[in-house]
């Protein structure tokens, strides 16, 4: 059993989504009722279907449920029998029924001490405790059957995939880009990774490092997911010999930005999610974000923005982002780091340093035109188009 989010087209999404996660299995039937989706399993193991069915999006809780008919004896024996098969015999328990289906003969009540009494009859070992029980029976009464469980795992929350809309996900190697992905997929939002590189500056195992981050973010999405990797080269050089060296962190992430909004027009995407944290590194202070932002309208979606590094870190642990993410392959922007990047700089100034750069606007659509498509799947890349005659990697 799924509980879901009770709302109508999120119930359908959540559906389709689940029967994709779980295609490898045959003959799984499916059904919905209430905000609840009931996965039969006919006959397949438990455990890894709830271990992946626990990664996806939109389900707040699952449960193990055996399903009966609507009589007290097959209740009861149910009810006993997922007692007897706990695998560690608990010292207390308590039922709670919930009769859902009023034509059902006994009311919640009733059913509490006749499922429970029958429960203690067979293990006299056993003790009610109404208050804090090790285990809560719970049996619940619907129309089509009677369900009786005791474990309710915690989901992964949120929206099921694509049920918000899309947007672009700037995707580096580091740690917090591919957290601030997974909670942009957590609420719902398709994404398309862009990545910027600077080959022959930035190596090979740097964009397997990203490649490899966006096939596990394809795994909690459930579906493939498009990775965009720009050629970042040429414009990072321009910038540099514009020799404003503490604006050139600030000039390269607005260049970032508008060549993604590009992306983000072909492919019908409706903002920008980037890992940013306030404070962390000079470019994410509130001036420098002021100053960076305003270089595209596409609304700007920053998950971690008020999160402290430890619990990002913790949640990278989490999602098995980490051990990935700190691979030491460097990255576009800290090969030109400079000595002081400010951490308050000038709009005007900034503006007026690209409008002297030759053909700036030229050089922002080759960037986008030299991009390379792949698709990403959780065990697998591939090409979507290959690039033109400068061809990297
Ligand atoms: P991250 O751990 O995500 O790299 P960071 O703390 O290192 O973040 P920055 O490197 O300043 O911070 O980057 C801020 C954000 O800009 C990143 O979270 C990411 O969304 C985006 N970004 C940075 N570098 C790249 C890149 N090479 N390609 C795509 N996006 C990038
Ligand atoms: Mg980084």
């Amino acid at each position: 059993m799924v509980k879901g989010r009770n709302r109508n087209k999120f119930e359908k999404r959540m559906l389709e989504q689940v029967k994709q996660a779980l295609i490898s299995y045959e003959n799984i039937a499916y059904f919905k009722s209430f905000g609840r989706l009931y996965v039969k399993l006919n006959g397949h193991p438990y455990e890894p279907v709830a271990d992946r069915l626990k990664d996806l999006f939109g389900i707040v809780s699952l449960s193990p449920v055996m399903s009966t008919e609507h009589e007290l004896e097959k209740i009861r024996a149910a009810a006993l029998a997922i007692m007897q098969a706990l695998p560690k015999q608990p010292a207390t328990f308590k039922v709670s029924a919930k009769r859902a289906w009023k034509k059902f003969p006994h009311n919640s009540q009733e059913m509490n001490h006749l499922v429970g009494g029958h429960v203690l009859r067979a293990m006299p070992e056993l003790k009610v405790n109404v208050g804090k029980p090790d285990i809560e029976l719970r049996v619940d009464i619907q129309e089509e059957a009677a369900y009786v469980y005791y474990d309710v795992i915690p989901g992964a929350g949120g929206f099921p995939f694509a049920s918000n809309g899309k947007a672009m996900l700037l995707l580096s190697g580091g740690i917090d880009s591919p957290v601030a992905g997974w909670l942009a997929l957590r609420k719902g939002l398709e994404i398309e990774a862009v990545h910027f590189h600077s080959y022959p500056f930035t190596s090979e195992q740097a964009k397997d490092k990203v490649i490899e981050l966006a096939k596990r973010l394809s795994y909690f999405s459930g579906e493939p997911i498009k990775l965009h990797l720009v050629p970042f080269t040429e414009i990072q050089t321009t910038l540099v010999q514009a020799k404003s060296d503490n604006l050139i962190i600030t000039l390269m992430r607005r260049a970032m930005l508008r060549i993604t909004e590009q992306l983000a027009e072909r492919n019908g995407a409706f903002g920008i999610v980037t890992g940013e944290s306030l404070g962390q590194v000079a470019s994410q202070t509130l001036p420098s974000m002021n100053v960076i932002g305003r270089a595209t309208v596409l609304p700007q979606l920053k998950p971690l923005i008020m999160m402290d590094k430890h619990e990002i870190i913790r949640m990278a642990e989490r999602i098995g982002t980490y051990e990935t993410s700190i691979l030491p392959y460097e990255d576009c922007c800290t090969l030109f780091l400079p000595k002081s990047p400010s951490t308050n700089p000038n709009l005007r100034i900034a503006e007026k340093i690209e409008s002297l750069i030759p053909n700036y606007k030229q050089l922002l659509t080759a960037a986008v035109e030299g991009t390379e498509q792949l698709l990403i799947t959780p065990e697998a890349e591939t090409a979507m188009q290959t690039a033109g005659e400068d061809s990297w990697f």
